[in-house]
């Protein structure tokens, strides 16, 4: 069981560990982060350290790969334990048409992000970026609304964005921009931490996430393109369209493409982190605004992936969160219509599932002798018996799957 983990080696090795970097923050002469065999970035106690028991109760209360906390209820009309604080819901894109060409799904969180810089609301915007060797992520700080074109687009592969956050220096006022899970971390770290001399974040921005694929998943998408990593000269997993594509150049210059459809749907999503496979908070829960991929869907409900103009479904979660978002609309550095919260079932029906099946898979993959997370206010009992046929077949994988890997790691 999960609560029994007390420190980053031993979420390492119990297979939990998403790689935010807030243990390598919180205690930067104890943990470090690096590239595992598995192809992701995960911590590790430094040689000879240990973490004191206080230490250890500090670590439990805030890393993601032991647990997540359902966050206070901020109010707003169309929230539901399903979908977590709602104050407004929009469809929503960046105004600049290259802002919203080059997104991953219309460019807003992009959009934002120069609004925060350009009205002074923050001093810079932390956010991961391609990094300067091929086959990296790194985190950059954004300091002018031009270098925030950096940022945009999603990088579906491992990367540690809070690791050096404490090189900002007290009372820098930043935005971050992170998966559900690193701002979960982050946030529950520095609500009991902000006295000391850590920055202050402002807003926390996120998007949904069905998952991390390891690095292998990248490497397969580039085998697949007859791609060596090594004659790579720069890597997109999608944006520049929408839903664009997964996109090299090559140092002599020559381009290789695959459709995102193929790249994420039949490559990347098989190489996910098997904390993910337990995540119950995909849809940014603790941000105080998300943005999701706002698909066009066929018939049965199943997003379409055809070319078209980027736009998200862009979630306040937040009245902090909806004050930014109504003054990016006023200054225009972001458009939007209305929509409706409840549509999320219909454009993103696999976040829904992962929530109704979650207590099954949990279950599964605990008695199947993996560790679990724990998932504290979420009604998990109650949406299982939504869908009780899968709900019987995600334990019965979850439990072939934990005792198959149990036995590749022993
Ligand atoms: C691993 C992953 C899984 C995702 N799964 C889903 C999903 O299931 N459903 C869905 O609707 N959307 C998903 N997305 C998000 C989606 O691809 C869009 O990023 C989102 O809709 C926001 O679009 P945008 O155009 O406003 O973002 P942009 O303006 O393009 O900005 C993207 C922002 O995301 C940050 N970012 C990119 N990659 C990472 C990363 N690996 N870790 C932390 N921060 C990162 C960048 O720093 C940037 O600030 C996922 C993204 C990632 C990285
Ligand atoms: S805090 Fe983040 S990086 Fe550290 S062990 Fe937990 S999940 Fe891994
Ligand atoms: S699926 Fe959940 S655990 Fe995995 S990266 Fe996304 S938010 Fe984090």
């Amino acid at each position: 069981m999960a609560r029994n983990i007390g420190d980053p080696t031993a979420v390492t090795n119990g297979d939990l560990c998403v790689g935010c970097g807030v243990c390598a923050l919180a205690f930067p002469k104890k943990v470090s982060m690096s590239r595992g065999s598995n192809g992701f970035e995960e911590a590790h106690l430094t040689a000879g350290s240990e973490l004191t028991p206080d230490e250890s109760d500090q670590f439990r209360r805030f890393c993601p790969g032991l647990g997540y906390e359902r966050p206070r209820r901020t109010g707003g009309p169309q929230s539901t334990a399903m979908w977590g604080n709602v104050i407004e819901a929009r469809e929503a894109w960046a105004s600049d048409r290259d802002v919203r060409r080059t997104g991953s799904s219309g460019g807003a969180i992009t959009a934002i992000a120069g609004h925060l810089i350009a009205s002074g609301k923050v001093e810079a915007v932390l956010g991961i970026a391609e990094g300067s060797e091929p086959l990296t992520n790194e985190m950059r700080v954004i300091r002018s609304v031009d270098a925030c074109a950096t940022l945009s687009g999603s990088r579906y592969s491992p990367a540690t964005p809070f690791q050096h956050l404490g090189d900002l220096g007290t009372g820098a006022r930043i935005a971050v921009v992170g998966k559900p899970c690193d701002i979960a971390g982050l946030r529950r770290f520095l609500t009991s931490h902000s006295e000391d001399g850590y920055p202050t974040v402002v807003v926390y921005l996120s998007f949904f996430c069905a998952g991390t694929p390891s690095w292998k998943g990248t490497r397969e998408v580039l085998s697949r393109l007859d791609v060596d990593g090594r004659e790579l000269e720069s890597l997109r997993y999608r944006g520049n369209g929408w839903p664009g594509k997964f996109s090299v150049q090559l140092r002599g210059g020559e381009e290789r493409s695959m459709p995102y459809e193929k790249s994420w749907g039949q490559i990347l999503n098989k190489h996910l982190h098997t904390r993910c496979k337990l995540c119950q908070d995909g849809m940014g829960s603790q941000a105080d605004i998300v943005a999701a991929d706002s698909w066009e869907t066929d018939e049965r409900g199943y997003p379409l992936f055809t070319e078209s103009e980027g736009r998200s479904l862009l979630v306040s979660r937040t009245p902090v969160g909806e004050q930014i978002v109504q003054e990016a609309l006023a200054l225009d550095a972001i458009s939007a219509r209305p929509a409706d919260i409840q549509s999320l079932g219909n454009v993103q029906p696999s976040q829904r599932t992962r929530r109704e099946v979650g207590a099954a898979r949990g279950l599964g993959y605990r008695l199947g002798g993996h560790s679990v997370p724990s998932w504290r206010g979420v009604p998990r009992w109650r949406w299982l018996a939504r869908r009780p046929i899968l709900s019987i077949r995600q334990f019965v994988g979850a439990f072939r799957r934990a005792r198959r890997e149990r036995r590749v790691s022993i």
